[in-house]
């Protein structure tokens, strides 16, 4: 079962999968855990370019960069994990390409999800968690947490435009997305989300 967790900007995705790895663990399950844009050395080295503030990338280019590092973890990480009949959980995928490049850069969706799946071999999340904060929440934890990188300093109808999209997406496909409220104390959006990958018995 391939799990994915979505988001706008720090909405703690990278916080409540440290919980879910932690119990899950502790039970003695073995899950994959990893992220996007990245968990390759390919991925990485993308994800290093695609950060930069020091450099201009059209938004199609954005687009091609993180689908590529797409494909190499996807090839390389989750297709050889979920043979093994491993549960993998993955920071970001392909929802993050549409919520960004799609709704937040105004690219074509309908094109953008070809080019994503000719990117996973086809392979779309079985669960995804979308954590959900709003966008003047993000703003702030933005600025507590200090040096915005590329992405982050992008204005906020942009970041508006992402939270509206991830709505979106978790509007057309139901079956998959299962919206957790960000503001919520870490250890109770971490029993939360528990509590649904118990009920879908992922792990
Ligand atoms: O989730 P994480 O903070 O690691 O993502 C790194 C940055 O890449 C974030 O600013 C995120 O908004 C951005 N990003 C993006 N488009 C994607 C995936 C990530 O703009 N498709």
């Amino acid at each position: 079962m391939l799990v994915t967790f979505e988001g706008i900007e720090a909405a703690g995705k990278s916080t409540l999968i440290a919980a879910l790895v932690g119990v899950l663990n502790g039970r003695g399950e073995s899950v994959l855990v990893t992220k996007e844009p990245g968990g390759t050395p390919l991925g990485e080295a993308l994800r290093g370019v695609f950060l930069d503030p020091s450099l201009r990338i059209d938004p199609v280019a954005e687009a091609m960069l993180l689908n590529a590092s797409r494909a190499q973890l996807v090839a390389d990480v989750i297709v050889p994990a979920l043979r093994r009949g491993e549960a993998v959980l993955c920071d970001r995928f392909f929802d993050s390409t549409i919520a960004y490049q799609g709704y937040g850069r105004e690219l074509d969706v309908e094109q953008l999800l070809e080019l994503c799946l000719a990117a996973t071999q086809r392979i779309a999340p079985d669960l995804t968690f979308l954590v959900d904060i709003p966008v003047e929440v993000s703003a702030e934890r933005v600025r507590a947490r200090g040096g915005a990188d590329r992405l982050e300093r992008e204005d906020a109808l942009f970041h508006a435009r992402v939270h509206a999209g991830y709505h979106q997406l978790a509007r057309r496909f139901p079956q998959r997305y299962v919206v957790l409220d960000g503001t919520l104390a870490p250890q109770t959006l971490a029993a939360e989300a528990l509590a649904v990958l118990d009920r879908r018995r992922v792990v």
